[in-house]
């Protein structure tokens, strides 16, 4: 297998051209490689600069899930921190996780800070949101989002191998006129769902408005869950 290291975007996408599979730290990949065979060619984005990056409105796809630190909003960073164990977020990347885990337990963080996605595709460098993103496997670049004014992150503790622990995604943005949005993402089993409400006029008010959203259909245990961590943000305004 020719392993390719591009080093600009044209050079990416010539690799893609030529049909290289994209590669991150090959936590999944190698497994299935060894069983069904190595690819002609793979393409690696960590000599990238537009994938390489980490700061406080963009995470590129090729970072290593234990380099994504205070850079980052509070919810992306634990949720990175939160994947698998340490030699795991030492190997897997943003990419990897996002469009090749069935996991991805970074999706409800970047849900929650209403991030779009920069992919490559054969006609260049474009960006769309983060369901096309994982429906259809695009070339993840980037991940790009407004700093939020607050977020938080929970991951229910579970047993490895069992089933998906619920995560909860918490974030508070702020828009032009000063007015607050909470935005929440739960992964529950598989699935992740979302809901945003205004919520200037206090918690209550806030998780009411939840509860019209996909967020009111959860299970009693995960809306108790998202209620403690919606008070927990709304409480941290100061937080991010
Ligand atoms: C022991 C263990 C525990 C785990 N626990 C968790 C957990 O708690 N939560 C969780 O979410 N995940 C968990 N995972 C899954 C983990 O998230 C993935 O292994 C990891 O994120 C894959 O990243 P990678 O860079 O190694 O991907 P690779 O194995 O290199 O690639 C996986 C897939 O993603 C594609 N890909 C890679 N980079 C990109 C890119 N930039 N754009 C598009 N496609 C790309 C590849 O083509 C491939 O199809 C666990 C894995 C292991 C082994």
């Amino acid at each position: 297998m020719l392993l390719r290291l591009p080093t600009s975007v044209t050079e990416a996408q010539e690799c893609m051209a030529d049909g290289a599979v994209p590669v991150g730290g090959a936590t999944l990949v190698w497994a299935t490689w060894q069983r069904d065979g190595f690819p002609d060619q793979a393409v690696s984005l960590r000599n990238l600069p537009e994938a390489t990056v980490v700061g406080p409105k963009t995470l590129g796809g090729a970072v290593v899930l234990h380099q994504v630190d205070d850079r980052v909003p509070q919810v992306l960073r634990r949720a990175a921190g939160s994947v698998g164990t340490g030699a795991v977020r030492r190997t897997a990347t943003v990419g990897g996780n996002l469009v090749g885990s069935s996991l991805r337990c970074l999706l409800p963080a970047a849900l929650v800070l209403d991030a779009h996605a920069t992919v490559l595709g054969s006609d260049g460098v474009y960006a769309t949101d983060l369901y096309e993103v994982v429906a259809k496997r695009h070339l993840l670049l980037a991940l790009h989002w407004r700093t939020p004014v607050a977020s938080g992150y929970h991951k229910q503790p579970a047993e490895a191998g069992g089933p998906p622990p619920l995560v909860v995604a918490t974030a508070v943005h702020a828009d032009a006129e000063g007015r607050h949005h909470l935005r929440v993402a739960v992964r529950d089993g598989y699935e992740v769902l979302s809901g945003s409400t205004a919520c200037d006029d206090g918690t209550d008010q806030a998780l009411g408005a939840l509860e019209r959203t996909d967020v009111g259909a959860l299970p009693p245990q995960a809306r108790e869950a998202v209620h403690r961590q919606v008070a927990r943000v709304l409480a941290d305004p100061a937080g991010r």
